[in-house]
Parts: structure tokens; C-alpha cells; sequence
């Protein structure tokens, strides 16, 4: 039996960070291993790359089963893509999950829709395909949302430890899917959800808070056959323990894996343990993603991040010590002035943070911060638009389109310096800083396009 695994385009309205990353579909490649182990052929199709449309690969393949995964800012692309299906071919079973799918599953409620997996995925993808291929009905196999019960009722199972992704089913897309300069670069997951309790946090609504590690030396196996040299660990929180992360890298070098590697940590751990980041850094540590939220405490202690401005400071401090990149992740609350904006600027600047990425403090559904109907700028199903970079709540003291201005001025304000530029030309060369100018002009442009909307619409 043939199964389409597709991974969707975002809309032309999502703010795209698919401009500085288009990483590999790591879930479909664990769908397609399952597929793979019950003996059946897996195809899949990144939309993302691809020129042709979806019809064509549904005529060339003619799938017993269309699987799509997505975000939220996909369920409108998602639901369109099952519609094609159906009208291409009648008799195809079309199932969608991802995160928001096991999160808020009715959102993707639509007659064309068979199938909304709404946990344990790959255990039910492996009971859809039985019970596809036996000819009975998939609608009520566990793992399968129904209208009349609850998402998330079940407690939150990983991928089996010897299960490893189908990494061959993207070997024709392999060398397209980077982060930033890290190009090509592979995706890897060692463990699941995060054992903090940050209100706005998404992950641990898609884990329902609990937090699992596989085994090291599965990581290590799974690590040696990947071929890319940088290794993007996606863990929601890799810095967890400092037993871990050392034990991680005593393995490294027992196995003699050597590698680039970008990963998830928290700010308090890595002030904390300078000298875990010290080892790391020596068998390979290249960036790490860091929520910093705030400069401002009150803001850190409303979002319970049980960590401090200064433990911002100095994990920033740390990680350049150790010549480790740090990308550094801002919210912004509806609440701010522009007099706000101004002082993040001056204390990115004295940071002297290269990567930064601001966010508009965003409700996501199934997280601990929710905001009244009435105080919603952009409704809840206008999907496209809830891509952690438009404003989708009222803001209290300044416009829409200053806003985003105010936005676009702190990235230039922080990244376009020229010591900057000569840091990025010293370590990626020309070509990946032309590749990256271009991927901010592109971005900018939309921020741009936004904030006129927002003049003409007086918001
Ligand atoms: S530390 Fe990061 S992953 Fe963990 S709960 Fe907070 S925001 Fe989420």
C-alpha cells in the first residue's frame, strides 16, 4: 500500500522564518519508518521545495492513505490539501496530525478530513494503516479524535527507543534543509517535553507536561548515521541536567562523533554551569537557541520562568566565552511603549547579541496564557496569521503598524552593525552572508507590507 506523507507550504500570509530555516520533517521520516516496518511504501512530499502541486503527486503516486502534518498556522493549507485529495482520488483515507492536531484536534474538523490523530501518533498511524489495509473503518481506532471526546486524554507516549527516522524517504531534499548558516543541517530528537513550567510554553501542552529522555547510546547510534556534519538537536529543552548534557558528551567522544551542534537551553543553566558549556563547546557546541523573554524581571516572574535578567546576562556572557553563538529569543507584550522597545534595543546592544528573534507575546491555544475574545486583534481561525510574529491581541499604548515598525527598527538597530557584519564574514563567509541578507530583505518586506495594511485598516 502506498502512503503520502506530506509536509504543507505556509500560507502567503505566515510572517516567514521558512526564509532562514526550512529544516527537515523529522515526524513524517518516524511515520514513514512505521510505514516502512509494517511492510507498506511511504513517499514523501515537502511542499515546501517542491514546484509541482500536490495534484500531481497524488495522480503519480495514487496513495491508498494521505497523511498531513502542521502547525496551527497550516490548518486552512492542511484542510485544502485533503479536499484536492478527495476530489483526485475518491477512495483515499486523508488523516492529518502534528502538534496542534494532538492540541486542539477539532480545529481540523471538515468533511474531507478522515482521520485527526490526536495522540500517540505513531501508535495510531500504525493502527489507521491496519485498519486501512483490512478494509475496515478508521474512525474509531484509539488515538483517533472523535467529536464527543477530549484531546489530549491520554498521557503522552515517544517514539518507540529502537525506532529511528526514515531519513532515506528525504534523501533528494537533504541538501535544501538548513538553519540560519548551519547548511545542510539534519534534525535530531533525544528527548521529549521539559521539565519547566513557563505559562506560555507550547510544548509541554503537546508532551502534557511530562518530560522523557531516550537513551544515550540510542542517541549516539541514531547520531552516527547521520551524514550532515551539523545536527540541530530539537529537543524543547536540551540543557536540562549537567549529568546529561556531560554524559552526552563523554559519549561523543567514545563513539568519535564529531559534529556541529545547535540546541535548546535556558539562560539559568547555562550561567549556572559555565563549565558544562566549556566541554560541550570543545566536542561541538556551535549555537544555542536561548529564550531570554524579557529585560525585565516582572515580565520573567508573570511568565514563570523562574530565572533572572541577570542569569540572561551572563549565559549571554558565557556562550561567548566559549565562542558558542547565542540566538536569542524576545517576547513582546501587548503592554509596551515605544519607550520600551527602545530600552530592549540598548540593552540587546550592550548584550552584543548577533541573532535575535522578537515575538508578539502570542495566546496559543492549550497554553497558560489566554486572552478574553474581545481582546483579540486577529480571530482564532485565521490560522495563518498565528506565526509568533503577527500581533494577534489589541495592543494597549501604541498602533499595529508601529508595532511593527518598532520591530523591524530593533532588528536592523541590533543586527545591522558592522561589527556584526564583520563577525558573520570573518566566520560564514560571503556567500552565506548574501544568502542571508537576501532571507532578511524578504522578511522585511513582509513586516513592511504589514504595517501599511495596518495604517489603512487605523489599527
Ligand atoms: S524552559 Fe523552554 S521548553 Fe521548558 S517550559 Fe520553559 S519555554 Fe518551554
Amino acid at each position: 500500500m502506498r502512503i503520502l506523507l506530506i509536509r504543507p507550504k505556509p500560507d502567503r500570509e505566515t510572517i516567514g522564518l521558512q526564509h532562514l530555516m526550512i529544516c527537515e520533517p523529522l515526524d513524517l521520516e518516524y511515520l514513514g519508518s512505521v510505514a516502512l516496518d509494517m511492510g507498506h511504501t511511504p513517499i514523501l512530499v515537502d511542499m515546501i521545495l517542491e514546484g509541482r502541486g500536490l495534484g500531481y503527486f497524488l495522480r503519480k503516486h495514487s496513495p491508498r492513505i494521505v497523511a498531513v502534518t502542521g502547525y496551527i498556522t497550516h490548518v486552512h493549507i492542511v484542510k485544502s490539501y485533503c479536499r484536492i485529495a478527495k476530489q483526485i482520488l475518491p477512495d483515499c483515507v486523508t488523516m492529518v496530525g502534528g502538534v496542534h492536531a494532538e492540541v486542539i484536534p477539532e480545529d481540523f474538523r471538515d468533511a474531507r478530513v478522515d482521520v485527526i490523530v490526536r495522540d500517540c501518533a505513531l501508535e495510531t498511524f500504525r493502527h489507521v494503516i491496519r485498519a486501512v489495509d483490512g478494509g475496515r473503518s478508521s474512525e474509531r481506532v484509539p488515538g483517533v479524535w472523535c467529536p464527543d471526546e477530549k484531546a489530549g486524554s491520554s498521557a503522552y507516549k515517544p517514539p518507540p527507543e529502537d525506532l529511528l527516522p526514515a531519513r532515506q524517504l528525504t534523501a533528494h531534499y537533504r541538501n535544501r534543509y538548513y538553519y540560519l548558516f548551519h547548511r545542510p543541517c539534519a534534525l535530531l530528537k533525544t528527548a521529549f517535553g521539559c521539565p519547566h513550567t513557563c505559562s506560555f510554553c507550547y510544548c509541554r501542552a503537546i508532551t502534557r507536561g511530562t518530560y522523557i529522555e531516550r537513551s544515550l547510546e540510542g542517541v549516539m547510534t541514531e547520531l552516527a548515521s547521520i551524514a550532515e556534519d551539523d545536527v540541530y538537536i530539537v529537543d524543547d529543552n536540551f540543557l536540562v541536567s549537567r549529568k546529561r548534557v556531560q554524559a552526552f558528551c563523554e559519549q561523543l567522544a567514545k563513539h568519535g562523533i564529531r559534529k556541529k551542534y545547535l540546541v535548546y537551553g535556558r539562560a539559568d543553566f547555562i550561567a549556572a554551569h559555565p563549565d558544562v558549556i566549556e566541554t560541550f563547546a570543545g566536542v561541538g557546541l556551535r549555537a544555542v537557541i536561548v529564550g531570554l523573554e524579557s529585560c525585565k524581571q516582572d515580565e520573567l516572574d508573570a511568565y514563570g520562568k523562574r530565572s533572572t535578567v541577570q542569569d540572561n546576562e551572563e549565559a549571554v556572557r558565557v556562550l561567548a566565552r566559549y565562542g558558542v553563538d547565542c540566538y536569542a529569543t524576545i517576547m513582546i507584550p501587548a503592554t509596551w511603549t515605544n519607550r520600551d522597545f527602545r530600552e530592549l534595543g540598548c540593552w540587546l546592544r550592550r548584550l552584543d547579541l548577533a541573532y535575535i528573534n522578537l515575538q508578539p507575546l502570542t495566546p496559543l491555544p492549550g497554553t497558560g496564557v489566554c486572552e478574553a475574545t474581545d481582546a483579540m486583534l486577529i480571530p482564532r481561525d485565521d490560522y495563518a496569521k498565528w506565526d509568533l510574529a503577527h500581533v494577534v491581541v489589541k495592543l494597549e499604548h501604541i498602533s499595529v503598524a508601529r508595532f511593527y515598525m518598532n520591530i523591524l527598527w530593533l532588528y536592523y538597530r541590533v543586527l545591522l552593525r558592522p561589527s556584526q557584519t564583520r563577525k558573520h564574514l570573518a566566520r560564514y563567509g560571503y556567500w552565506q552572508n548574501v544568502r542571508m541578507s537576501v532571507a532578511v530583505m524578504r522578511i522585511s518586506l513582509q513586516y513592511i507590507r504589514k504595517a501599511v495594511c495596518a495604517m489603512w485598516r487605523r489599527q
